[in-house]
């Protein structure tokens, strides 16, 4: 029997933390009214007590109490505190979690701290098809002549990589971008550890969406977006994660005065501050930790495995939908079939998926295309619900059938 409208609102009922979330849910605004949004791979929902967190910053902090913000308002822990709000998401202690600067930068950051812990060790492995910012940083170190690349195709050709025994870090993308597709992260550390070298995550399209145990998975070291799943908002910090085992292992790449051991004793020299807080370089970015500050507030009532459960069950939901509703066009399955091995989202191929992927945004169903033919719906467990899947595919299959997708004007690039 297909699935039906009615079976969806069942779901929504007896959904995965459905009691305790349909608070959290409520912690968001709708958006613009009639839009359904499967955007959170781009930029999370907006929790509705964010722009109150902002206004308060600017008049009571900003306008008001200025330079005493600083000690009697609590900005300079905020990289502590926002990370200590969504660890649990992501398996960690509170304490080894900081929320700073953007992903990229964090990459660089853990990259080169790698590098000096695992010296003579000097290459660096990464996926040919990474993302690319994932992949310039890298290319920028070795250009600097501090490390080597090694690609690999994908994860099989990882033990040939480590074979040489000259590897210093391997750079994993836990959830590739266009597919969706989940490595597993415990099996991979493991080969990783016992070959001598040091993991780094990226957690960008997993954290917030599904399970992750970095800590129970032997991770070393980890890096992701604040602005996705989290939302944090629009550029929001992002977060880094170092296994308590290598925090104290080696000075920071880069050596700011906030990671100073004792910042405003303003000492000549260096000295790396305690744990993950060597890290942080330079002054938090006040206004965007206001914004993720709502965020954090709702993640700190989230259950980890809820939220796993929650996903799960929308995303299988989703893939039903379109497997009984659409099997006449050729939309393909580009994510796993199994949730423990899908990310945030799920993509599916389609030969026009930037047109098509216009033509839902037009008709009021928020979703995104990757070159060069996937289409991508990122669900987010807090706020989508199975009825809103109901609706678009609806949506998308009426599209498909007048094929009005086509029209010239869906025809453009679209970011
Ligand atoms: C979105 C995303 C980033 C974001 O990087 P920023 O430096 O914060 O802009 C990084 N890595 C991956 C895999 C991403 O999807």
């Amino acid at each position: 029997m297909p699935l039906t409208l009615a079976d969806c609102i069942q779901r929504d009922a007896h959904a995965p933390g459905q009691t305790s979330w349909a608070k959290a849910g409520d912690g968001f605004d709708p958006g613009t009214p009639g839009t359904l949004y499967f955007d959170a791979n781009s930029i999370g929902p907006m929790p509705r007590t964010a722009p109150l967190k902002m206004q308060m910053v600017l008049q009571g902090g900003w306008a008001q109490a200025r330079r005493r913000s600083w000690n009697e308002l609590d900005w300079l822990d905020q990289p502590r505190t926002l990370g200590a709000a969504i660890a649990h998401l992501i398996g960690a202690d509170t304490q080894d979690v900081r929320v700073t600067d953007t992903t990229s930068v964090n990459q660089y950051k853990l990259l080169r701290y790698a590098l000096r812990i695992s010296a003579p060790r000097r290459v660096i492995v990464l996926e040919r098809q990474v993302f690319p910012s994932n992949r310039y940083v890298a290319e920028g170190i070795a250009r600097d002549h501090l490390a080597e690349l090694r690609f690999i195709n994908d994860v099989s050709d990882l033990p040939e990589a480590l074979a040489p025994g000259d590897v210093a870090v391997v750079a994993l993308s836990h959830v590739d971008y266009r597919s969706s597709a989940r490595l597993d992260m415990a099996g991979l550390n493991q080969c990783i550890r016992a070959a001598g070298a040091m993991s780094l995550w990226d957690l960008s399209h997993s954290a917030g969406a599904v399970a992750i145990a970095l800590r129970d998975s032997h991770a070393d070291l980890a890096v992701g977006c604040g602005y996705k799943y989290l939302c944090g908002g629009p550029g929001a910090p992002a977060f880094m994660y170092v296994h308590p085992r290598w925090s104290d292992a080696a000075w920071p790449a880069i050596a700011g005065w906030m990671g100073h051991a004792d910042t405003f004793a303003f000492e000549a020299d260096y000295r790396p501050g305690a744990g993950a807080d060597r890290f942080l370089v330079g002054t938090p970015a006040v206004l965007a930790n206001a914004a993720f500050s709502a965020a954090a507030d709702l993640w700190r009532a989230v259950d980890p495995v809820e939220l796993d459960q929650r996903h799960c069950s929308l995303t299988d939901t989703l893939i039903q939908l379109f497997d009984e509703q659409c099997a006449a066009w050729p939309l393909r399955l580009a994510s796993p079939r199994n949730h423990a091995q899908r990310g945030g989202h799920v993509a599916w191929q389609f030969d026009g998926a930037s047109a098509l992927a216009q033509a839902l945004v037009d008709k009021g169903v928020v979703v995104s295309s990757r070159k060069p033919d996937a289409l991508r719906w990122g669900v987010h467990p807090l706020t989508t619900t199975h009825q809103q899947l109901w609706t678009a595919v609806q949506v998308l299959r009426q599209l498909l059938e007048s094929g009005s997708w086509q029209d010239p004007r869906f025809a453009r690039p679209m970011v």
